[in-house]
């Protein structure tokens, strides 16, 4: 005779998708499953805890499997099971991976801290105390990177590994041309190292002959357009406070010129520009030929808009981008993305690469961050090593950043795969407690909001 009881997982979830199918997914570790509304309720039955023969006086029939299989995806439990403990033994690997420097995979360089232009809701400025925006100071020295390079490598091949992404940030790096230039040539002379490079540039300072250079270290370029010039122009302009649409426009036709296109391009919306962000930004994309556009709303100039009124700018943009064949995606969709297609008991996973531990920044005053926008000093590069050592800031931070670490998302419905959202919104929370609260109610009626999307069949799961 079974004895032992169960009980619905106090983290078991279930969003109606209004056709009679419904998604239910574990608030930890996720798994999501479509399913009709009948297993709702049959899991419903367990909200107090019940032996297999209890039920049978509920259901008809063997449930037996239906509850193992309910059992595996952690929706129901034996009754007393705590899942945060299994969730926490896993993190023990996890750190000791983390300690090893085995998940280092991507260097950020703050090649320059300066930039050439005068957006006036740029994080990078907001969150940093420069005296000027543009200053030699502000760059890189080629010794710096050297170094950068030369401490990241050595903890990447101790831990047996070959691969190194560069990124180059963090203000405008082509500023910095010098030692940019300095990384490639530097970079393809170690030999025992592959190296993948990334740039995100505003463009304006790019010319046929760097161009060429890019193309030649197949340097994947990131850059912004904020939709079509009246919406741009109100928010992205150079130092004189003058428009730039019709140079980044110019710039992104050079590449295409040398064959070299991008693959899209970054569109930040605040309450300046909001209403002129529709449908002729993925218009604009499709007649640039690119695959990709994102969307995010600038996290403190964007308050006035009503999260309701982004959430369906987000799915109609989303919508449409997919009927033209563009992937259309933002920060919005990573709890999403995750929950569909992550869960902790197969593979470790955190809100992004850096708090996987997988990026570190080297800036140019030898400071080391988590990432290139956030502010939270973890080390410094003369001491790099000792990010690695336990108990340290670094080592700390990753921890607490950890799904099911975060204090303040405990109960969230999304708490496993959203995992406390960026670490730079949590920083900004400092000054505006409301930001949070505000960021958080957009991820839980964006993810929501996707999930109703994929189950009436207008979004494909195409995550690897
Ligand atoms: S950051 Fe907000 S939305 Fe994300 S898990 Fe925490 S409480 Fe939930
Ligand atoms: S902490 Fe935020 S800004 Fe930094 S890499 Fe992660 S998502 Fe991006």
């Amino acid at each position: 005779m079974e004895t032992k009881a169960y009980q619905q997982s106090r983290y078991f979830h279930s969003v109606d998708g209004g056709n009679g199918i419904f998604l239910i997914y574990h608030a930890l570790f996720n798994q999501p499953r479509e399913v009709e509304e009948s297993v709702v309720d049959f899991i419903h039955l367990f909200q107090e805890p019940k032996t297999l023969d209890e039920m049978a006086d509920y259901c008809e029939g063997d449930i037996e499997e239906v509850v193992k299989t309910l059992t595996d995806l952690h929706l129901l439990e034996y009754e007393g099971n705590d899942e945060l403990e299994l969730l926490e033994a896993l993190h023990e690997d996890f750190l000791t991976e983390l300690k090893q420097g085995n998940r280092l995979q991507r260097l950020e360089l703050a090649i320059s801290n300066a930039c050439n232009f005068g957006c006036k809701h740029c994080m990078h400025f907001l969150n940093n105390d420069f005296e000027t925006r543009n200053s030699p100071e502000l760059n890189m020295s080629a010794e710096t990177a050297k170094e950068s390079i030369d401490k990241f490598i050595e903890k990447v091949r101790s831990s047996e590994n070959s691969l190194v992404r560069i990124h180059f940030g963090n203000g405008e790096p082509l500023l910095n041309w010098k030692t940019l230039l300095f990384v490639l040539e530097y970079c393809e002379s170690i030999p025992d190292m592959q190296f993948f490079y990334a740039i995100n540039t505003n463009l304006s300072l790019l010319n046929r002959q760097k161009a060429e250079t890019l193309k030649k270290y197949k340097v994947k370029i990131s850059t912004s357009l904020d939709g079509l010039r009246e919406a741009n122009d109100l928010i992205r302009v150079d130092s004189k406070g003058q428009g730039t649409f019709d140079k980044i426009l110019s710039k992104i036709r050079l590449l295409e010129s040398i064959e070299y296109p991008i693959d899209g391009f970054s569109v930040t919306v605040t309450d300046t520009n909001f209403a002129l962000i529709d449908e002729q930004v993925i218009d604009l994309g499709t007649s640039l030929g690119v695959k990709d556009v994102s969307m995010d709303f600038d996290l403190v100039r964007s308050t006035a808009i009503p999260i309701e009124d982004c959430v369906n700018k987000i799915i109609d943009l989303r919508r449409y981008a997919h009927q033209q064949g563009l992937n259309f995606y933002g920060t919005w969709e990573t709890p999403y993305r995750i929950l569909m297609s992550h869960s902790w008991l197969s593979k470790p996973h955190a809100f992004c690469p850096s708090m996987e531990g997988k990026t570190i920044e080297f800036n140019v005053d030898g400071t080391l961050k988590t990432c290139g926008h956030t502010n939270t000093v973890v080390g410094n590069s003369l001491e790099f090593e000792k990010c690695f050592e336990q108990g340290s800031l670094y080592m700390q931070l990753i921890q607490r950043r950890l799904p099911g670490n975060n204090q303040f998302c405990k109960g969230c419905e999304i708490e496993g795969c959203c995992a406390g959202q960026c670490h730079v919104t949590l920083e900004s929370a400092k000054k505006d407690s409301d930001l949070v609260q505000r960021t958080c109610e957009l991820m839980k009626r964006t993810t929501k909001g996707l999930i109703v999307e994929y189950l009436q069949g207008r979004e494909e799961l195409n995550y690897g």
